[in-house]
């Protein structure tokens, strides 16, 4: 049994197939999938993905490459979803230095406000940090007071930077990139203990070999833990059993 904690199956990439693609998944022993939010054009056809599969859960939040001149009116419709639906977290927020740097103050500024919206929710974060990774575990350390809860989605950061994430409580989410040659995350990932591990795929991006390069989805979580389980020295099971037991206490939900 795995969990998928970070899925991106209300986009485009999967509107001909999702029915098949939940059944793809489910055989593939996955009983739960976790979607991130990226703006206000996502948050419908979620929570329409919500109420047709018990086994989708939305998260409500501004992603970082999305914070343009009109993220004040972005975050007060985020705030505004907040209250009058069920999130199971909020995401995916953060900094993304990578693609565009034109918002990089405003980006913080979003990012250290959605988790003050996260703890006022008592939920927990998924963050986003390509490219920034330093930079937002110190911004998350600095606020951590004991309430704060999350994940680092798509973790790619040094040994000390895994430290730092265990010292203040907070998850590191593992996908595709660890399938890959030369990555370096695996080395990494070695050394990690993995009760502070989750299984993400961040479909429809990122597919684990022998899948890169096409589109990702759930099901691919399999050839994931197939790895993990591989550098660790333990069973696939055994891989699955904790990383669905880390996020359900993630995201509090029982399975
Ligand atoms: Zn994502």
């Amino acid at each position: 049994m795995f969990i998928d904690t970070h899925a991106h199956i209300y986009s485009e990439e999967f509107e001909s197939d999702l029915d098949q693609m939940i059944v793809s998944a489910n055989n593939a022993g996955v009983t739960d999938i976790f979607m991130p939010n990226i703006d206000s054009t996502s948050i419908d056809r979620m929570l329409s993905i919500q109420e047709k599969y018990k086994s989708c859960h939305a998260m409500i939040g501004l992603h970082p490459c999305y914070v343009k001149d009109n993220y004040l009116l972005e975050i007060k419709t985020m705030e505004e979803k907040l209250t009058d639906s069920r999130f199971c977290g909020i995401g995916e927020i953060g900094i993304d230095l990578y693609w565009d740097t034109t918002f990089a103050r405003e980006q913080e500024e979003v990012f250290r406000y959605q988790i003050f919206m996260a703890k006022d929710a008592k939920l927990p974060f998924v963050i986003h940090s390509r490219e920034s990774l330093e930079l937002t575990i110190s911004i998350v350390s600095e606020l951590q007071d004991g309430n704060l809860s999350g994940i680092f989605h798509c973790f790619n950061g040094t040994s000390e930077q895994a430290k730092k994430i265990i010292d203040i409580g907070f998850y590191m989410g593992i996908g595709g990139v660890i399938t890959y040659k030369n990555a370096g995350v695996d080395i990494i990932v070695a050394d990690i203990p993995l009760d502070n591990l989750v299984l993400e795929t961040d479909a429809p991006y990122l597919s684990p070999v022998p899948y890169r390069g096409k589109r990702n989805e759930s099901a691919y979580i399999s050839n994931i833990a197939e790895k993990l389980a591989e550098i660790k020295g333990v069973t696939k099971s055994e891989i699955g059993a904790t990383t669905t037991f880390n996020a359900n206490k993630i995201f509090n939900i029982t399975p």
